[in-house]
C-alpha cells in the first residue's frame, strides 16, 4: 500500500468507499510517519451498511447451528494459518511488538474457539408437564443486527471477543473499529468471507464519533458492545440505551498489584515489569499502581528497577521488549505525568524520557517509567495513564492496600501476591474489581468463563464473551405448550392456574 492510499469500509462481503469525503490519518508509531488513510463514515454510510446487515441477517438466523459451526471453524482455521500476517498488520498501526501482537491474537482465537462450540450454548431448559398435559421450554434467538464500536489497543483481540459469539449465535455485525488502527478488522473480514461466511454478515465500518454516534441511535441496530475509555463508555451506554438497545460498556481501569510481605518478591518483580510494560501499559489490565507493603517497598523497588534496566524498547520487528505509543499526543500527556509526580512530591526512580530507542528517533518513543512513594492525591495515581508509567503506593499492611483498592473508581482487574492462602481468599471475597488474580498479575479469564469489571469499569450489566457474551446477542423466550388430548376443559376466562 502507497503512503496515500486509503482504507476503504467493508460491507456485503467487499470493500465499500460510502459517500463520505472525511479521512484519518493511520500512523506507523514506530516511525512517527502516515502510512495510510482510512475513510470516516456519515451517519448515511452506516445507515446504508446497516441495512446491508439487515438483509444478511434474516438469512444467518436460519442458517443450521451446524452450517454456523462449519464456517467458525473454517475461520478458526484460516486465522491460525495467517496469523503472522494480522500481528504484522498489528505492529505496523499499533506499535506493540511481534511477539505482543501473537499473544493478543491467540487470545482472541481462544473466543474463536469457545464461538464454534456455540451448539452447546443454544440449548434451552426444558420442563415436561409443567401443568398437566402442558410442557414449558426456554430457546434463545438472535437479535439481529448488533454494532460493535472497539477501542485502538487491541486491534484484533477485542473484536474478536465480540463478533466471534454474535456471529455465531446467527447475528448480523457491524463493527466499528479505532480510526487509529483500522486495518485489522478489514483484514479479518475479508478472513471471514474466505472462510464462508455470507456477505453482509460482517461489515466493518470506519469513522469517528458521528459513526458511533449513527450506531448508537439507528433503530435497526439491536444491541451495542463497546470498549474504549470510561467517559465514552458511560456517554455510549446512556445514548444507546436511551434508544431502547441493549448495551454492554467496557471502560477504562486502574489496576493496582497488592504484594504482601510473604510474597515470593522475584514473582512479584517479575509480574510487575511484565504486566506494567507489557504493551507500552496500553492494556486495560496493565498493572499500574504497585501496593507495597512498607516492609518489603525497598527491596520490591529495586527488584523492579534492575529489571527494567534490561528491557528494550524499540521498534516492534526488532525483537525488542516494548514498542512506542500510539501517538504523539498521547505519548506527550504520558510523559507529563513524570513532572507531575516529582511536583506531587513522589521519586521518580526511572525516568523513560531518557530511554536509548533500537528504531527511528520520530517514533512515538517512551521508555519504562518507575515512580516511588506516589501519594493517592495525585493525579498520577488518579488518573487512567495508559502509558509504560507504574507508580509503587506504600501502604502499612492488607488492610490499607485493600481501602484503596476499594475507593478507586475504578474495578477491572487486580492481583494479590502473597504466599498465604488466608490472605487471599479474605481478598478475593472482599475487593470490589471484577477480575482478580492470585499471584497472576493479568488475569484476562479464559474464553469459556466472561470478562468485565465493576464500578466505571463496565456499564451495564453484561460482560463480554463466554456465557455472558452468548447471552448478551440472543434473547430468551419461553413457550408454553399443549398438544391437545382428546378431552377438552372448556372455556375459563380466569388467569391461567395449574392443575
Ligand atoms: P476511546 O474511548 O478513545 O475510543 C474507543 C472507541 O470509541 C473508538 O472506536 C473511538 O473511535 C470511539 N470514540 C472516541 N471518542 C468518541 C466520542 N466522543 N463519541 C463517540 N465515540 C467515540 O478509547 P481508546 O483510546 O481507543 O482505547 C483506550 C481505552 O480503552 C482505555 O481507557 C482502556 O482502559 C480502555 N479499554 C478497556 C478495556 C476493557 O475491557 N475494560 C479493554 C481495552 C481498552
Amino acid at each position: 500500500m502507497t503512503e496515500t492510499a486509503i482504507l476503504d469500509h467493508y460491507v456485503g462481503g467487499s470493500a465499500w468507499a460510502g459517500a463520505s469525503t472525511r479521512t484519518g490519518d493511520v500512523y506507523n508509531p514506530a516511525l512517527g510517519t502516515v502510512q495510510k488513510h482510512v475513510r470516516l463514515a456519515t451517519a448515511s454510510d452506516v445507515s446504508d451498511a446497516v441495512a446491508v446487515a439487515v438483509d444478511a441477517a434474516s438469512a444467518w438466523r436460519n442458517a443450521s447451528i451446524a452450517k454456523r459451526q462449519q464456517v467458525m471453524f473454517a475461520f478458526r482455521e484460516l486465522l491460525n494459518a495467517r496469523k503472522d500476517d494480522l500481528a504484522a498488520i498489528l505492529t505496523a498501526e499499533h506499535g506493540k511488538v511481534i511477539s505482543d501482537a501473537l499473544g493478543e491474537i491467540a487470545r482472541g482465537m481462544e473466543v474463536v474457539e469457545f464461538a464454534c462450540g456455540v451448539g452447546h450454548l443454544t440449548k434451552g431448559a426444558y420442563s415436561e408437564n409443567a401443568s398437566t398435559g402442558i410442557d414449558v421450554y426456554s430457546l434463545r434467538q438472535p437479535l439481529g443486527v448488533v454494532g460493535i464500536i472497539s477501542p485502538f489497543n487491541f486491534p484484533a483481540m477485542v473484536p474478536l471477543w465480540f463478533f466471534s459469539i454474535a456471529i455465531a449465535a446467527g447475528n448480523a455485525v457491524v463493527l466499528k473499529p479505532s480510526e487509529k488502527d483500522p486495518t485489522a478488522a478489514n483484514w479479518m473480514a475479508e478472513l471471514f468471507s474466505e472462510a464462508g461466511l455470507p456477505d453482509g454478515v460482517f461489515n466493518v465500518v470506519h469513522g469517528d464519533k458521528e459513526s458511533v454516534d449513527a450506531l448508537l441511535s439507528h433503530p435497526d441496530v439491536a444491541a451495542i458492545s463497546f470498549v474504549g475509555s470510561t467517559p465514552i463508555a458511560k456517554y455510549v451506554y446512556e445514548t444507546a440505551t436511551s434508544h431502547g438497545k441493549r448495551v454492554q460498556a467496557l471502560g477504562g481501569a486502574k489496576n493496582h498489584m497488592l504484594v504482601l510481605p510473604d510474597a515470593d518478591l522475584d514473582l512479584a518483580a517479575d509480574a510487575a515489569v511484565n504486566a506494567g510494560f507489557g504493551s507500552a501499559g496500553e492494556r486495560c489490565m496493565a498493572v499500574s499502581v504497585v501496593l507495597a507493603v512498607d516492609s518489603v517497598a525497598d527491596a520490591l523497588v529495586a527488584k523492579v528497577s534492575e529489571r527494567m534496566a534490561t528491557l528494550r524498547t524499540g521498534d516492534g520487528t526488532r525483537g525488542c521488549d516494548m514498542g512506542p505509543l500510539i501517538t504523539k499526543v498521547h505519548r506527550d500527556k504520558v510523559a507529563s505525568y513524570i513532572d507531575v509526580a516529582a511536583s506531587d512530591g513522589a521519586t521518580v526512580v526511572v525516568d523513560g524520557r531518557g530511554v536509548d530507542i533500537d528504531g527511528d528517533p520520530n517514533g512515538f518513543w517512551l521508555g519504562p517509567t518507575l515512580i516511588d512513594k506516589v501519594p493517592t492525591s495525585s493525579t498520577v495515581y488518579t488518573d487512567e495513564i495508559f502509558g509504560p508509567v507504574l507508580s509503587i503506593v506504600r501502604v502499612e499492611g492488607y488492610e490499607e492496600g485493600l481501602d484503596i483498592i476499594n475507593a478507586s473508581r475504578y474495578g477491572n482487574g487486580t492481583a494479590i501476591f502473597t504466599n498465604d492462602g488466608g490472605a487471599a481468599r479474605r481478598f478475593q471475597r472482599e475487593v470490589s474489581v471484577g477480575m482478580i488474580g492470585i499471584n497472576v498479575p493479568i488475569p484476562v479469564p479464559v474464553a469459556y468463563h466472561s470478562f468485565g469489571g465493576w464500578k466505571a469499569s463496565l456499564f451495564g450489566d453484561a460482560k463480554a464473551y463466554g456465557p455472558h457474551g452468548f447471552d448478551f446477542y440472543t434473547a430468551e423466550k419461553a413457550v408454553t405448550s399443549r398438544w391437545l388430548d382428546p378431552s377438552h376443559g372448556g372455556l375459563n376466562l380466569g388467569f391461567p392456574q395449574h392443575d
